[in-house]
């Protein structure tokens, strides 16, 4: 009987641990990283692990709740609220990355690699580099 309490409120626990993630993630502008989103769930509730945040940004992003924005070149890993398909552009100075409003369905029908008929395209990666605003600013 003990044993079945804990597990439930083991259960409670992680879901209540899965939401809280899940919300610091919406309340996020842009794409923060797996740490960003940590240090502002550790703010509210500094008892949840770093452990269980990386964790639950995994779970969610597997439920396709959230989207992982693979780090290209330095960086880390950003997660994305917006799981609508669109492409990125990041700054080659500070590394944020911004939402590219560009239509992207026939991306895939489109591509052709040169001189080989027989390759069969999968998937791909694609992001735009350039000065964010911010950073355009305070060269000036
Ligand atoms: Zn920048
Ligand atoms: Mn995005």
């Amino acid at each position: 009987m003990i044993t079945i309490i804990g597990n439930i409120m083991k259960q409670v626990r992680q879901t209540l641990q899965k939401e809280v993630t899940y919300n610091a993630m919406i309340n996020f502008m842009g794409h923060p990283t797996a740490e960003e989103v940590y240090e502002s769930v550790h703010e509210k509730f500094p008892h949840i692990s770093k452990a269980t945040v990386y964790r639950n940004l995994s779970a969610l992003e597997e439920k396709g709740m959230i989207k992982r924005v693979p780090k290209l070149g330095s960086g880390s890993d950003r997660y994305d609220k917006n799981t609508h398909p669109h492409f990125h552009a990041k700054c080659r100075n500070c590394g944020k990355i911004f939402d590219v409003a560009l239509p992207l369905e026939d991306v895939m029908g489109k591509a052709k690699v040169m001189d080989d008929d027989g390759f069969a395209l999968s998937s791909y990666q694609l992001i735009f580099e350039g000065i964010c605003t911010d950073c355009r600013s305070k060269e000036k």
